[in-house]
């Protein structure tokens, strides 16, 4: 579907990079908001929108209708929920300057602020998506349950989803779309520093599983636009907001190698109890509303 897709192409110039604006193709019925439920409303139109640009193996799809429907879901959540990078990059409210903001940019050339800022932060979301659809030729079901792993990126830009992908919530499934396209980079993993883990891990937040917390520290953040007019709009709820909170803190804890010591130390404090919507605006006090 790609390849039929060519006439519909979009340039767009960005530094001294062209990249295929496949985002273009799917915005429209891709990021409706449902006011009733404060989050996206996920459309039939969006989801043949999708499939005219994500290559999937339908063969493999064919006795589970159903996961199809939720892949399909997954990506338009990275389409649709605003992604706003939080001030001075921080992981957490803590830990200033820690994520390489580069990661966004590099998708589309130099480094620079108009990766992350526009009136609605869909900038982010544009160059994630397209960065995501670049880097994956096609994406297939394996119901092998005997492999311990969620997702995995093959060689031949494949990706491959398996039955637990689909255990967990939408957000941290995103977010592990987020962590493969990394890999779509040609970044792999490396043994973790207590190779008795048995696990593979990043040196920093520049790796997959960065690329994975970055996005979700943006989905939270994002989640509390405040428009010029101080309209504010609060999307996810406080068990959404708790869930991608944790998912941060484990994929840190677990996965990275080099945490600045404040970041350790808040994520522990973070292990014992669940985050709600006033503590994470405490951590980032920018975010209440200002009436
Ligand atoms: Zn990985």
């Amino acid at each position: 579907m790609k390849l039929n897709f060519s006439l519909l192409f979009l340039l767009v110039f960005s530094g001294c990079l062209s990249e295929v604006d496949y985002y273009a193709a799917v915005q429209d019925n891709c990021t409706y908001f449902s006011y009733f439920n404060y989050g996206v409303e996920y459309r039939p139109d969006c989801r043949e929108d999708l499939e005219s640009v994500i290559p999937i193996n339908e063969e493999s799809f064919a006795n589970v209708p159903e996961l199809r429907i939720s892949t399909l879901d997954t990506i338009q959540t990275l389409v649709a929920y605003p992604l706003v990078l939080p001030p001075e990059n921080r992981i957490l409210g803590v830990a200033p300057w820690s994520f390489p903001s580069a990661i966004f940019c590099l998708f589309v050339g130099p480094e620079s602020e108009t990766c992350f800022h526009d009136a609605w932060g869909t900038l982010m979301n544009q160059r994630l998506f397209n960065h995501f659809v670049s880097v994956v030729n096609s994406i297939s079901y394996n119901p092998d349950e005997s492999i311990d792993l969620a997702a995995r990126y093959l060689p031949g830009k494949k990706l491959e989803l398996f039955p637990r992908f689909f255990t967990r919530d939408i957000f941290s499934r995103a977010a592990l779309l987020v962590h493969e396209s990394r890999h779509g980079d040609t970044i792999m993993h490396e043994l973790c520093e207590d190779s008795s883990l048995g696990r593979e891990c990043d040196t920093d937040f520049s790796g997959p599983v960065g690329a994975s917390v970055l996005y979700a520290e943006s989905l939270l953040n994002g989640s509390f636009w405040i428009q010029d007019d101080n309209w504010h709009f609060e999307i996810l709820d406080d068990y959404y907001i708790n869930e991608i909170v944790k998912f941060e803190a484990r994929s840190i804890k677990n996965f990275i190698m080099n945490i600045p010591e404040e970041l350790k130390e808040k994520i522990d404090a973070i292990d014992a109890v669940p985050i709600t919507r006033q503590q994470y605006l405490e951590w980032y006090p920018h975010l209440r509303r200002q009436n």
